[in-house]
């Protein structure tokens, strides 16, 4: 069997795994591990023996490690649902930041009626705009009712 690139460059011992993704803002102020190329989201890897390095996605996922890409895509695809909700509720947040838009949607009852978390449409809303599981899936019903709120 082939030895794991990064065993081979003294990073540990395989099988690794990734567990985490540190977002280092805009710049590329961290560096691979394994390159040394510069970049802005760092894929923390543990070795089996314990030892803990930052290398890229380019990297992470070029590894004939089919466990640390499976763990390495778990962290990329949270990622991207986390990038893709905090562009998509801008506009739900702006209606919420207007009071009148908050008065009426308090005055409004929770479309989920009985089930829902909170009695008005605004606490359904409120409620959305938190919770980016949620939001994927109901976040065009929330927008609607504060949109038409803010008419
Ligand atoms: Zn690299």
């Amino acid at each position: 069997m082939k030895t794991h690139m990064f065993e081979q460059q003294g990073l540990g011992l395989a099988p690794f795994r990734c567990v985490a993704i540190i977002d280092s803002g805009p710049g590329n102020k961290k560096s691979c591990d394994h390159c040394g190329a510069g970049i802005r989201y760092a894929f923390e890897v543990v070795s089996r023996d314990g030892k803990s390095f930052n290398v890229g996605s380019d990297c992470a996922l070029k590894t004939d490690d089919s466990g640390l890409r499976a763990t390495v895509n778990r962290h990329l695809n949270a990622l991207r649902r986390t990038q893709r909700y905090q562009r998509a509720v801008k506009p739900l947040l702006a209606l919420l930041a207007q009071e009148d838009v908050r008065t009426r949607l308090a005055a409004l009852p929770n479309p989920r009626g009985e089930h829902g978390r909170g009695n008005t449409a605004l606490d359904f809303c409120t409620q959305v705009a938190n919770d980016d599981r949620l939001f994927e899936r109901v976040y065009k019903e929330a927008v609607a009712i504060a949109r038409k709120a803010a008419l």
